[in-house]
């Protein structure tokens, strides 16, 4: 009980608690709301290798339009569909939906285009979650090749046995994984190691710093080193300017997505960029 001498600040400090409750659990029934009515969907940005100027792959994000048109961001309403437990109906769609992404682009034209999907935890923990991801596999007909699911480096270091077992068995049905968000997490080199992974995902935060010649600067020039060592592939987030992908090509990381290349576009619209530029 959070008790101060004022009366004021108490039932203030309260008051504030109660509206964020509420406002969660307003978030909440709009989340179910917009699931039964389809107003979730999913964009595409892509991901370019930064040696041929080649698309490699494509990363699908959540989107929710609300009643009013506008976007909620992922940020804001992916905590609540995980806290709920939402998330596992909602993760479910996604991969099914993504897999049949990477169908209709192999169908057009792009056979090779990396699909990336991101997973959150709560998804992984369910004992249902190989059997939805195959399902999602086989009844798309999508080329596991193809398929990468991204695991934010935070999670992949909690429940370290369980962990490294599940991705073992998601690599067992050919698909690849990419450690998100990475150097934010923490990861001790021998947990590394030992995980079954195909790539890191340098964060976006090292990359706005990467021309500021500071000491951080030289981050992603270390997880380049890294994956160098362990045998990853490296690819970097956030790239927003010129710049950026200058820096990153001189330290030799060859893969990187960001708004100078392409912001996150629907289906339709990806195809239109992708034959634009072939
Ligand atoms: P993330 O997986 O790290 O995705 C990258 C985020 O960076 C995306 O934000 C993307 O739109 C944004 N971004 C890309 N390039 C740039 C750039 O040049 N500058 C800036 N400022 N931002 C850039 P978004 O779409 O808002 O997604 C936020 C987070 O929500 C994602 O971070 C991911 O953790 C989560 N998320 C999105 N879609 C899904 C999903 O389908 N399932 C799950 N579990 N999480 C998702
Ligand atoms: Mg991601
Ligand atoms: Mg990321
Ligand atoms: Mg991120």
């Amino acid at each position: 009980r959070a008790k101060t001498g004022n009366r004021g600040e108490y039932s203030f400090f309260t008051r504030d608690m109660a509206d964020d409750i509420r406002e969660r659990v307003r978030l909440l029934q709009a989340l179910r709301h917009a699931i039964e009515r389809q107003r979730l969907f999913l964009v595409y940005q892509p991901q370019l290798s930064l040696d041929t100027g080649h698309v490699c792959g494509v990363e699908a994000l959540l989107r929710w339009r609300g009643d009013d048109g506008q976007l909620i961001p992922p940020d804001r309403f992916i905590p609540i569909a995980e806290h709920s437990g939402l998330i596992v109906s909602i993760g479910e769609w996604v991969m099914r939906t993504a897999c049949r992404q990477q169908v209709e682009l192999a169908q057009q034209g792009f056979p090779q285009i990396r699909m990336a999907i991101n997973v959150s935890v709560i998804q992984l923990r369910h004992p249902q979650f190989l059997r939805s991801l195959s399902e999602a596999l086989s009844e798309s007909g999508a080329d596991p090749r193809c398929i990468e699911l991204e695991i934010t480096e935070s999670v992949a270091m909690l429940e370290a046995d369980f962990i490294s077992r599940m991705l073992d068995q998601i690599k067992a049905l050919g698909i690849s994984i990419a450690l998100d968000d990475f150097g934010t997490g923490f990861s001790s080199l021998s947990y590394l190691r030992r995980l079954n992974i195909d790539r890191l995902k340098i964060d976006r935060s090292f990359i706005s710093s990467i021309t500021s010649g500071g000491r951080a600067q030289r981050i992603p020039e270390l997880v380049m080193q890294l994956g160098q060592t362990l045998g990853l592939a490296v690819i970097a987030e956030g790239v927003e300017v010129a710049e950026q992908a200058a820096a990153l090509s001189l330290i030799g990381c060859n893969e990187a997505q960001g708004y100078l290349y392409a912001r996150p576009m629907e289906s339709r619209m990806l195809l239109d960029w992708l034959r634009a530029r072939t």
